[in-house]
């Protein structure tokens, strides 16, 4: 079954850049990006971010705003700042990359996963690596019983990765564990598996019993928070318009527009007042509502309240530390979450 598992891979596989390339600084970028991301939305910002920051020592030299800027729409910022920690870590150690998954480990953002693929693929270690795609397809492969998340089913999965690559993974880790993704990426698809293109068909017990829709079994989601939040969109005519640099969890040292959650029972009004003038010492009247609009992030459900707004009194000559104007064009380079997007798109062009 490996056999055939891995010749299936070297004749399918997508070309990818980390692929043809396993440098070790580009394994690690990429592995990070694609946690939360899927390959095609990827692409592009990984070949960018990695032309600008070609190794670890051009990371660790950057302000942190130009790595959140570079990480600009793939979402999950913690990411970006974890791996500009590590870079910073390893350039005061010398900047050497850990060969072994047991070191690469102990630098910030660097769980199980992206530890194990990096040694693997980019040095050769024989470690397992176990993500989504491989849960699913070991699931299935050896029918076992309970869902991710579960103690007793990742107890089994991990045994079942680490005897695969003992029995015939180990002559390629890093082909071995590639090929285990990709398989679970392009042919045991979470709703529909491919079953009749798969070259492990033959030795699955969920195919056997014809029950590859119940491997693995579905934990029951978290029910998700709604919440509401508000922005306010101030324009001057000469200068653009005025972003603050977030400063809490998940944004922060994002820009974005002022604005924040609404308490409970509080309007959206009242809410971006007090939230402006809490944490960006910026006295805002709100005036025309933008249409409210969706977002989640995670098992949050939000809705935001967008409004047109001014200053309550005179236009400050100085604006408070973290505020800052920004051409309305909205430049490269510069971070931003998702909701600033979202509203700057709402907004009629400049
Ligand atoms: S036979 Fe079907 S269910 Fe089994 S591993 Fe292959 S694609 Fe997945």
């Amino acid at each position: 079954m490996q056999r055939r598992i891995l010749a299936w891979f070297q004749a399918h596989r997508r070309a990818l850049p980390f692929r043809d390339d396993p440098d070790p600084w580009r394994v690690w970028v990429a592995e990070v990006m694609l946690q939360q991301t899927r390959v095609e939305a990827m692409l592009p910002r990984y070949r960018e971010f990695v032309a600008r920051f070609p190794d670890p020592a051009t990371l660790a030299a950057a302000e942190e705003e130009a790595v959140l800027a570079m990480w600009s729409g793939l979402g999950y910022y913690a990411r970006a700042r974890a791996l500009h920690r590590a870079a910073r870590r390893l350039a005061r150690g010398g900047g050497e990359i850990p060969r072994a998954a047991a070191a690469l480990k102990e630098l910030p953002g660097v769980g199980e996963y992206t530890a194990a693929a990096v040694a693997s693929i980019a040095f050769g270690e024989a470690v397992a690596v176990v993500d989504g795609n491989v849960r699913r397809v070991l699931a299935r492969l050896f029918a076992v019983p309970g869902a991710p998340g579960r103690a007793a089913f990742e107890r089994r999965i991990r045994e079942l990765a680490d005897e695969l690559m003992r029995a015939g993974g180990a002559a390629d880790p890093g082909a071995w564990n590639q090929a285990l993704m990709e398989l679970g990426a392009l042919v045991c698809l979470p709703k529909r598996p491919r079953c009749g293109e798969c070259p492990a068909a033959g030795a699955c017990r969920a195919r056997a019993a014809g029950r590859e829709a119940d491997f693995p079994e579905r934990a029951p989601r978290p029910a998700a928070t709604v919440v509401s939040t508000t922005r306010g969109v101030v324009r001057d005519a000469e200068e653009g318009l005025l972003l603050v640099r977030r400063r809490e969890s998940p944004l922060r040292g994002l820009l974005d527009f002022p604005g924040g959650p609404c308490r409970a029972g509080e309007s959206p009004r009242r809410a971006l007042a007090r939230e402006a003038s809490r944490r960006y010492r910026l006295e805002l009247v709100p005036g025309r509502a933008l249409p409210p609009f969706p977002h989640q992030i995670m098992h949050r459900k939000i809705t935001v309240f967008a409004f047109e707004a001014t200053f309550a009194g005179a236009s400050p000559d100085r604006l408070p530390e973290g505020a800052r104007w920004v051409r309305p064009d909205h430049p490269p380079g510069i971070a931003a979450g998702a909701i600033f997007r979202k509203v700057l798109r709402l907004l009629p062009a400049p």
